[in-house]
């Protein structure tokens, strides 16, 4: 059997490692985007404090894959998912690949607000390992001239606040902007939220809540960004949440909604084609957007796949928590 995995993150990985173990003769092959390996993207929101990050943060490089028996094509990108001949097209080398099972494991990119999309060139997202280099880049350019830089964080929600605060512990100036009345509403009740905030402006971020942003300008070298008064920043970085890359599959004619539509054994309206991870909708209408459960969906699907499994996927119990330095909330969130 032939089973293709697009993309390499822990969706993909795991997927592929565990489906190795079950099976040696099956053909896996994972095509990604990525350039530098499988590497953990929670640490990305500690990429500012932590030395070494770039080296640090990577798992396991896609040569340990291959010596594992998995093909990878890195730096490619998947262009199209044909089928009606179970193909899909690559960008870079303009070939096609063919497969029995297809896993889209696409993961999400940063959610920009349509009013924000105008002004896409003034900010920064932090979604991507390639994001944290170019960050990393400009912020030690103004390091090296002697200016501590000041950043303007969009989106009080968990990666922004986790952001904020690593920025912040690593000694730079950080105006956390939110648009609602407390931190991460949507994930810890208020008295969290009150603790939160104590942290954040104990670690020296300005919180300011109820900030309705309008736009977006550019000063000379200062990035603004305008709420009922326009305040001047080095740098932004727009943290407004995550949204499923879907258009691969909703240009093959799969069914999406937020995520590409999986049934309770992730098998997409493709009997050939399955999605799990970040990409993936589950009939309750429900996104596993995090490690634990994301892990737990690509060692079910392995086994399912490897005929070693015969009930559909449950979710496992888990909660998460914020990486904000110093805060350890009260209510753990959970789905
Ligand atoms: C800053 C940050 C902090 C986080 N912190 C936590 C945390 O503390 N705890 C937690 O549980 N979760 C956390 N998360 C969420 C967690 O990282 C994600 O839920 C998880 O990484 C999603 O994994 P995935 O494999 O589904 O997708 P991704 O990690 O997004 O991987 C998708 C891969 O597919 C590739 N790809 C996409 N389209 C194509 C294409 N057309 N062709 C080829 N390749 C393609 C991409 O390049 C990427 O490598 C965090 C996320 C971020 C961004």
């Amino acid at each position: 059997m032939r089973i293709i995995i697009i993309g390499s993150g822990v969706a993909g990985v795991s997927f592929a490692e565990q489906y190795r173990s079950y099976s040696t003769n099956d053909e896996i092959t994972v095509v990604t985007k990525e350039n530098a390996g499988y590497y953990s993207r929670p640490l990305l929101s500690h990429g500012f404090s932590r030395a070494n990050i770039e080296q640090s943060i990577i798992l396991k490089t896609f040569d340990t894959l291959r010596t594992n028996n998995i093909n990878v094509f890195a730096d490619t990108e998947v262009i199209e998912i044909n089928r009606s001949d179970n193909t899909i097209t690559l960008f870079c080398q303009e070939s096609i690949l063919q497969y029995d099972k297809l896993i889209i494991a696409t993961g999400s990119a940063a959610f920009i607000p349509p009013p924000f999309r105008l002004y896409s060139e003034l900010f920064f997202c932090l979604n991507s390992l390639a994001d944290l280099k170019g960050l990393r880049k400009i912020r030690n350019e103004m390091m090296s001239q002697n200016r501590q830089p000041a950043w303007a964080i969009i989106g009080g929600g968990l990666i922004g606040c986790e952001v904020a605060s690593d920025l912040a512990v690593s000694g730079d100036n950080v105006t956390l902007l939110h648009a609602m009345d407390r931190l991460m509403e949507r994930q810890l009740v208020p008295e969290d939220s009150t603790l939160l905030l104590e942290v954040l402006q104990n670690s020296g971020v300005t919180v300011l809540l109820n900030q309705t942003v309008k736009g977006f300008s550019k000063k000379e070298d200062k990035a603004c960004v305008s709420t009922d008064v326009t305040r001047e920043f080095d740098a932004l970085i727009v943290s407004c949440g995550f949204k499923p890359r879907i258009e691969l599959a909703e240009r093959s004619g799969l069914q999406v909604g937020r995520g590409i539509k999986v049934n309770q054994s992730l098998q997409t309206s493709d009997v050939a084609i399955y999605a799990l991870g970040d990409v993936a909708e589950l009939p309750n209408a429900q996104l596993y957007p995090f490690i634990i459960p994301i892990r737990h969906q690509a060692h079910w699907l392995a086994s399912f796949l490897a005929n070693q499994a015969a009930d559909n996927w449950i979710p496992p119990n888990f909660v998460t928590k914020a990486k904000v330095h110093g805060f350890t909330a009260t209510h753990p969130y959970c789905i």
